[in-house]
């Protein structure tokens, strides 16, 4: 269902009216999490700024450590409701087990599956029977082969608006978080009629990484990117280290307004 072979054109995703596809580079941004409306509100006004038109935030963070801050759930969701109201940007947002999906489908615009998640299978199922666009993450140790099988979980319940999403995987190389597999993105390409974001941010996990990942990404033909966005990233309950403050942002818009230019 999710290969070209069978789908030659190239699919766009509408996710509450922004699409995702060909012929546009679609900047999602936003905290990694939600902490507070101020906080998020804040993150999006910097995305808005500098030209994102769809407004990231886990309330329901995967954490490798227990101990480490899970998310704020449900009220988390509620926040990135209220500021869609006010900005006007949809939502995408994680979500991490099957029981979960139906509330977070009532509150978000597009459904996340993150790395951790690739091979879940039930919720892969259910995502693909929640009536929403799912954006789904390469799994850290997958293959994309293994990572087209995982969408096409999705489809076979009848939901074929699916973004795959590049986010580095795990190699030898420790000097960044994962390794940005950008040969990733034409390989999906041409494997699948489907959208291929790449997400900068937590393939490096550094902020000096993500302008320059960025870059690369979109001259590999990449459909968009998924940024995080902090405006105290030294306060930050998660992944401070990589997320932009509102200048390093304006840079990036800049820089690929630029780059897309010529392409
Ligand atoms: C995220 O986008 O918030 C996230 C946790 O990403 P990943 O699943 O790629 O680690």
């Amino acid at each position: 269902l999710v290969s070209r072979e069978h789908h030659p054109a190239r699919t766009t995703v509408q996710v509450g009216g922004v699409p995702i596809g060909p012929h546009t580079v679609t900047m999602i941004a936003g905290p990694c999490a939600v902490e507070t409306p101020e906080q998020t509100l804040a993150a999006a006004r910097m995305a808005q700024a500098a030209g994102a038109t769809i407004l990231r935030g886990g309330a329901f963070k995967p954490r490798t450590s227990p101990y480490a801050f899970q998310g704020l759930g449900i009220h988390g969701l509620r926040i990135l409701a209220d500021t869609r109201k006010i900005t006007g940007m949809p939502v995408v947002t994680e979500v991490v087990g099957p029981r979960d999906v139906e509330v977070v489908a009532n509150y978000a615009d597009m459904l996340q599956v993150g790395t951790r998640n690739m091979q879940n299978f039930p919720l892969l199922q259910a995502v693909g029977e929640c009536g929403k666009p799912v954006l789904l993450k390469r799994g850290m140790n997958a293959t994309i082969e293994e990572w087209l099988m995982a969408a096409e979980y999705i489809a076979q319940r009848g939901n074929l608006d699916i973004v795959l999403c590049e986010r580095g995987i795990r190699t030898f190389e420790t000097a960044t978080r994962n390794t940005l597999d950008i040969s990733a993105v034409p390989v999906a390409q041409r494997l699948s009629h489907l959208p291929v974001i790449v997400d900068p941010s937590h393939s490096g996990g550094r902020r000096d990484l993500v302008l320059p990942l960025s870059r690369a990404a979109i001259v590999a033909g990449a459909d968009g990117l998924i940024i995080d966005v902090h405006p105290q990233p030294e306060a930050a309950l998660c992944d401070g280290p990589q997320a932009l403050v509102k200048e390093d942002l304006q840079t990036l818009a800049h820089s690929l307004r630029h780059l897309t230019a010529f392409m």
